[in-house]
């Protein structure tokens, strides 16, 4: 099956607002991001999945490209039901044949979730996550009421899955009373939802301390990891000296496929190195004519954003130059700053550091500069 076979609705128009915020609840901060940009990077990253659209409310339009840029997008519906609808409308042209709709209010969602979702709708039309009840379920109005017995009693959860002509009939069909998620909806016009393994980490988040919670849930399982890069590059006259992403007056400038900036070449590799995806030259191969002259940003913003695909949050970069000249310590700071925009990051989590080799070395004499970089990240533990 094609990536444009599956696509993935995630429904973010509630106008709750978090305690004390004044965005609401999806695109308030979790876990160092938009709660929002959780759910939708684990559904843009799996590889099955081809498109992922956003239902938004009212006036939502500004929040969520503050979230997560200009992503599609469409305007939901005065429910949970007519936003889903507004949504499976939007994706009806392209007919794509499987689709996963989702509450943004549940950000943690692994691939294995997905996998299995999608490797069970092979044989079924709709599939929920669910987890079984293990709290003693009982009715109660300031007293213990009535025990209900829990026995084959589940928690279901979001993404659901489903064939989408068959979920959009469903849609289109519908007459009855609001419900609260779209398996209700097949499962009352005939259809049969299967379950599968749902996860403690998609647990929703509803009130106020459900944020403290899932962020200490989404902790625990977060790893540091920390890697290297280093590069050099030779110092020649005729060329522009691009340094940290900064263009710095010299009478020599870096010689190199691209625009030879070791700065940002250690940091890329640094940053590969956390999530072992090979280095620099794996990904923008110097025979490759098309990064002839070409500005390293990209190859920063590329390792970046392969880290943010990964579920990883970049904690810090270390950068430590060596070279005779130019001097170091009046473009620190406007460094630090552009390398903290490309990464996104606050200049706080950049450190830019120099340093000589006492005149001694390629480097002391003023043939070339070399940069080495440590890049911290933290990424659910593997
Ligand atoms: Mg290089």
């Amino acid at each position: 099956m094609t990536q444009a076979a599956t696509a993935a609705l995630i429904v973010a128009a509630g106008q709750g607002v978090r305690t004390g915020g004044t965005l609401p609840k999806q695109f308030a901060m979790l876990a160092g991001k938009p709660m929002i940009a959780h759910s939708y990077a684990a559904l843009e990253r799996h590889p099955a999945i081809g498109r992922v659209i956003v239902a938004i409310g009212d006036g939502q339009d500004a929040a969520l490209t503050a979230a997560l840029g200009d992503v599609e997008r469409v305007r939901g519906g005065a429910t949970r039901r007519l936003s889903v609808l507004a949504g499976l409308e939007a994706l009806a042209g392209a007919k794509p044949e499987r689709i996963l709709i989702h509450d943004a209010a549940r950000p943690f969602l692994s691939d294995a979730v997905i996998d299995r979702l999608l490797g069970a709708l092979d044989t079924n039309d709709g599939v929920v996550p669910a987890l079984p009840v293990a709290d003693t379920l009982a009715r109660g109005d300031g007293a213990l009421g009535e025990i209900v017995p829990r026995d084959g009693l589940h928690r279901i959860q979001t993404p659901q899955a489903f064939r989408f002509n068959v979920i959009f009939d469903a849609h289109r069909g519908w007459t009855g009373e609001e419900p609260t998620d779209d398996a209700q909806m097949l499962r009352k016009a005939g259809g049969r939802v299967a379950l599968v393994e749902g996860d403690m980490m998609l647990e929703k988040i509803t009130y106020p301390a459900d944020f403290g919670a899932a962020e200490r849930r989404h902790e625990v399982g977060m790893r540091v990891r920390s890697a290297t890069g280093f590069d050099v590059h030779r110092l020649v006259e005729g060329e522009q000296l691009w340094l940290g992403g900064v263009l710095i007056p010299h009478d020599k400038g870096l010689s190199g496929h691209s625009d030879a900036d070791v700065a940002l070449h250690a940091i890329t590799d640094a940053l590969l190195g956390t999530i072992a995806e090979g280095d620099i030259g794996t990904h923008f191969p110097p025979t490759d004519p098309q990064w002839r002259g070409a500005d390293s940003a990209q190859f920063l913003e590329h390792a970046a954003s392969l880290v943010a695909r990964r579920g990883g949050v970049i904690d810090f970069i270390d950068l430590a130059l060596i070279c005779e000249a130019p001097k170091i310590g009046p473009h620190r700071a406007a460094m630090r700053d552009r390398i903290a925009a490309l990464l996104r990051l606050a200049p706080g989590q950049i450190s830019v550091k120099a340093t000589t080799t006492e005149r001694l070395g390629f480097a002391g004499r003023g043939e070339g500069i070399a940069a080495q970089a440590i890049a911290t990240i933290r990424i659910q533990g593997e």
